[in-house]
C-alpha cells in the first residue's frame, strides 16, 4: 500500500471517500495525530487495530465535530458531564459516558462505556464533518511506539500501513487528551493531559485522580507499555544527577542527550559541553515538544536523560508520559 500525505485543500474529498468505503485515514488533532475509521462500521474499526498492531481489548475514542452528536452516541448523560462538555469542548478532553446501541463492541472493547472527544483542530473538524459520521481513533502510531505530533512522525512509523495522512502541521498541545470518566460517583481522571485536575475540580467540585489496583484496562498505559522510545531513557532528579549520568554514559561509549527546559539547560551549560534538546521555557511548551523531542532523540542518539519537570499543572501530565517512556527509571 502506498501512503500519501495530502493537505485539507487537495485531500479532504479523498479522505471522506476512504472513510465511506470502510478504510482508515490519519488526521491531525491539537493533541496528537489520530488513526481514524467510521465509528459505526465494525469492519472498518478492525482495520485500525490491524494497522496499529493494537490489542483488541483497548478501546478507542470516538471523535465528533458537533456537540449534538453526544446524545446519539451516549445515554444517561449527567448534568455534571454536560458541564464538562460545555466548558472544555472543543478541546483536549475525552469524556467517558455510558454508550448507546450505535457504538460497536470493537470501539468500546466490550465495555458498556464510550470515550467521546470533540477536537479543536480545524483540519480534524473539517475531516469529521466531511465524513458525516463520528470517527473512532487512537493515536496514529504502531502499538507501544511514541505518539506522533507531526505528519512526518506518522509517515516514518506507518508508511505502507495506511493509505492517507492529512497534513496538519505540528500538534499544539502535544500529548494525548485528558480522559475523565463521568460514569463513576466521583468523576475519575483515567489519563492526565492538558486539562488538569484543578481545572476539572473547578467545574465539578471534586474529581478523583486514578490510583489503586488495576482490574481492567481502563486507561492507556496501565496494562500495556506505552510511549516508549527505541532507546533507553532515564529521568534525572537534578541537574547534578543529569550531568553525572551524561558523563557516565559518554564514558561507556554511548551517545547520550539531555532533554530539559531552557533554564535547566542554561544552568548546566555554564561549565559543560553536552548534547541537548531544549524543550522551551514553560510547561505548556514542554508538553508541546516532548514527543517530538523523543522522536528526534531516538533517531540521533541512543540514550535519553530527561529532566524531572515536577508536578505543577500540566507538568504532572508530561511526567505521566515521561515516566512511562523511561519505564520508571530514575537517577
Ligand atoms: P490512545 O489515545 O491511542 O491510547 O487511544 C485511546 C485511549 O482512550 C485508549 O487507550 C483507552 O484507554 C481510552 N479509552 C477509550 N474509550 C474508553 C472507555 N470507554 N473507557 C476507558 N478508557 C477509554
Ligand atoms: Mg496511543
Amino acid at each position: 500500500m502506498q501512503t500519501e500525505i495530502l493537505t485539507i485543500e487537495n485531500g479532504l474529498d479523498k479522505a471522506a471517500e476512504l472513510i465511506k468505503n470502510g478504510d482508515v485515514v490519519v488526521f491531525p488533532t491539537e493533541t496528537v495525530y489520530g488513526l481514524g475509521a467510521n465509528a459505526f462500521d465494525a469492519q472498518a474499526v478492525r482495520k485500525i487495530f490491524q494497522a496499529k498492531g493494537r490489542p483488541m481489548d483497548n478501546p478507542l475514542i470516538v471523535h465528533i465535530a458537533d456537540i449534538k452528536d453526544i446524545d446519539k452516541l451516549a445515554v444517561d448523560v449527567s448534568d455534571s458531564a454536560r458541564k464538562v462538555i460545555q466548558k472544555f469542548m472543543p478541546g483536549a478532553i475525552t469524556v467517558i459516558l455510558k454508550k448507546s446501541e450505535l457504538i460497536p463492541n470493537e470501539v468500546s472493547a466490550g465495555l458498556s462505556t464510550v470515550g467521546i472527544r470533540f477536537p479543536s483542530h480545524p483540519v480534524a473538524q473539517a475531516f469529521i464533518k466531511a465524513c458525516g459520521v463520528p470517527i473512532a481513533a487512537p493515536s496514529a502510531n504502531t502499538s507501544t511506539k511514541i505518539s506522533p505530533t507531526t505528519a512526518e512522525h506518522v509517515y516514518e512509523d506507518m508508511q505502507g500501513r495506511v493509505p492517507l495522512i492529512l497534513q496538519g502541521g505540528s500538534c499544539q498541545v502535544g500529548i494525548e487528551s485528558t480522559i475523565v470518566d463521568m460514569t463513576t460517583d466521583i468523576p475519575t481522571i483515567l489519563r492526565p493531559g492538558a486539562i488538569t485536575p484543578n481545572m476539572l475540580a473547578k467545574v465539578l467540585g471534586e474529581v478523583k485522580t486514578f490510583s489503586g489496583k488495576i482490574v481492567v484496562a481502563k486507561a492507556p498505559g496501565m496494562k500495556y507499555k506505552h510511549y516508549a522510545p527505541d532507546c533507553d531513557m532515564v529521568v534525572a532528579e537534578s541537574e547534578e544527577h543529569a550531568w553525572a549520568k551524561y558523563q557516565e554514559s559518554k564514558n561507556a561509549g554511548q551517545n547520550p542527550v539531555i532533554l530539559a527546559r531552557k533554564d535547566y539547560l542554561d544552568r548546566l551549560n555554564q561549565n559543560n559541553q553536552f548534547e541537548y534538546i531544549n524543550l522551551g521555557e514553560s510547561n505548556e511548551e514542554v508538553m508541546r515538544n516532548i514527543y517530538s523531542a523523543m522522536h528526534t532523540a531516538q533517531d540521533k542518539y541512543n540514550f535519553i536523560i530527561c529532566q524531572d519537570f515536577g508536578d505543577e499543572g500540566v507538568a504532572s501530565s508530561v511526567m505521566n508520559r515521561v515516566n512511562k517512556a523511561s519505564g520508571g527509571k530514575r537517577v
